[in-house]
């Protein structure tokens, strides 16, 4: 059974423990990570503060490495994909295209210029010029729903703006990261990218460490707020990416038969574990029995199984503790008188899945629509008044994205503007398109991801002002 290492200061390490990861769809071990001790967190954020000056001084090196790596990527492709598939559990199709799309962001950092410094003021008396300068040593700490391209897209622009990187996969699928080090490991300088897992208490360590001066978060609310708490000792900048309650608003002209497929993966690819899926979907009464039926529909002939069959369409839960809280909310919702119209069970046999289950019946004040389920369920409320379904739609904590759903375009775009949500959809839900800014309003997050602004996030400002003799 392969063990894989922590790779700190260029070098791949054993850990002080090594941790059994479980292949969601079988419960079988796919492998053991190296869990990172107390000393090993302390020296990997040595290593990453010692590499940070020759790192930064150079940025023509820096472009050719993420080239580099992107070759990399692409070279070894399909092992990182069935790794991905394996402890994460989607199907390897979707995972081959999320390395694609990890090596294609490397590629579009390694050709990226960053924009120029802005010259405020030049004349007899002054050179005044706006630059930026990088942070220093980055934490990134990722989740277990999409492990390499949320690594990804924290990695390669905090490297390109000369910053150097510990990063920190989640506990439940810490391999394809730990493979992604080993793999990369002599494409960067020594010490300039680290990666080391462990649990929560790894990312805690990490997270505190005086020497991070920049934290790069995605996952849950209550981690997230833990880190913004935190930082606070020492004034640590971050970016936190977290959950979602996406709404999406069906309005009463839009076409059912054309837009059925799209809401419903909307809500359920990657069994519903993204932290922008839809995760309520509001429906005008009218086509409200329309809309079930076409989901109904959609759910039954959906093939649940192995990532790795190539006939899987959806795969299980990613862990135990996820199919668990799936399933209670699931239970709570039929305490209050919800009707599942399919699914609603864990299938029989090994494994974490559950099937794609469709709800109504529940509204506000029923936690399956009040929270963010993380999974394969989908609650369906019927609404009359549009501007009752927009006051549902932003009354909650969370504001990732939502999306609405009509013939008319314009009266679209005027009800996405009145979301409260940074992604905002007309006819579309979970669409990214490269160069836009990603950050959730309220307890969504905290800053964006992507783009210039994402870029930006990885440095801050300092003003030169020289006095001309
Ligand atoms: P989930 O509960 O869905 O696993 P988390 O937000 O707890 O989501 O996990 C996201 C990432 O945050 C993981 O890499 C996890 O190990 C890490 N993490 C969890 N707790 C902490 C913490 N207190 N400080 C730093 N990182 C943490």
């Amino acid at each position: 059974m392969t063990r894989y290492a922590l790779l700190i200061d260029g070098q791949l390490q054993p850990g002080e423990q090594a941790d059994a990861v479980l292949d969601p769809a079988t419960e079988q071990t796919v492998g053991y990570a190296a869990r990172a001790s107390h000393a090993q967190v302390d020296e990997a954020v040595a290593a990453a503060h010692k590499a940070f000056a020759g790192w930064a001084a150079d940025p023509q090196a820096r472009r050719s490495a993420l080239a580099q790596a992107a070759a990399v990527l692409r070279e070894n492709t399909q092992q990182i994909a069935e790794l991905i598939s394996r402890e994460q559990g989607r199907p390897l199709r979707f995972a081959l295209g999320e390395v694609a799309g990890a090596a294609a962001t490397f590629d579009h950092y390694a050709a990226f210029q960053a924009p120029p410094a802005e010259v405020l003021r030049d004349d007899e008396q002054r050179l005044v010029r706006i630059e930026r300068r990088p942070f220093g040593v980055v934490a990134a700490i990722t989740p277990w729903n999409v492990p390499i391209i949320l690594l990804v897209l924290k990695l390669a622009p905090a490297l390109h703006a000369g910053n150097t990187l510990v990063a920190k996969p989640s506990e439940h699928t810490p391999l394809s990261t730990l493979l992604l080090g080993q793999l990369l490991k002599d494409v960067f300088p020594a010490g300039v990218l680290n990666i080391i897992a462990g649990d929560g208490s790894v990312g805690e360590q990490l997270s505190k460490h005086p020497e991070v001066r920049h934290i790069t978060f995605t996952g849950s609310v209550a981690t997230g707020k833990r880190l913004y708490a935190g930082a606070a000792d020492d004034l640590k900048r971050l970016t936190l990416e977290l959950g979602g309650n996406d709404a999406a608003l069906v309005l009463e002209d839009a076409d059912i038969p054309a837009i059925a497929e799209a809401l419903f993966w909307g809500a359920f690819w990657n069994s519903g574990q993204v932290c922008f899926a839809i995760k309520r979907l509001y429906v005008h009464e009218d086509l409200f029995a329309s809309l079930i039926a076409a989901l109904v529909a959609r759910a039954e002939k959906t093939r649940l199984g192995n990532g790795l069959d190539p006939l899987t369409e959806l795969g299980p839960l990613t862990n135990r503790q996820q199919l668990e809280r799936v399933k209670a909310l699931v239970a709570d919702a039929r305490t209050h008188g919800a009707i599942i119209h399919t699914g609603g069970h864990q299938p029989e046999g090994p494994g974490y899945f559950f099937e794609p289950t469709i709800v109504s019946g529940i509204g506000a004040g029923v936690a399956l629509v009040d929270e963010e389920q993380f999974g394969p369920v989908l609650p369906v409320i019927a609404f009359r008044d549009v501007e009752d379904a927009i006051r549902q739609a932003n009354a909650s904590p969370f504001g990732l994205g939502a999306s609405v759903w009509t013939r008319d375009i314009a009266r679209g775009e005027a009800i996405a503007r009145r979301l409260d949500a940074g992604l905002a959809w007309v006819n579309q839900h979970l669409e990214v398109q490269p160069g836009a800014p990603k950050g959730g309003h309220k307890s969504s997050g905290l800053g964006y991801e992507g783009g210039l602004r994402g870029y930006e996030a990885f440095s801050e400002l300092q003003v030169i002002n020289i006095a001309r003799p």
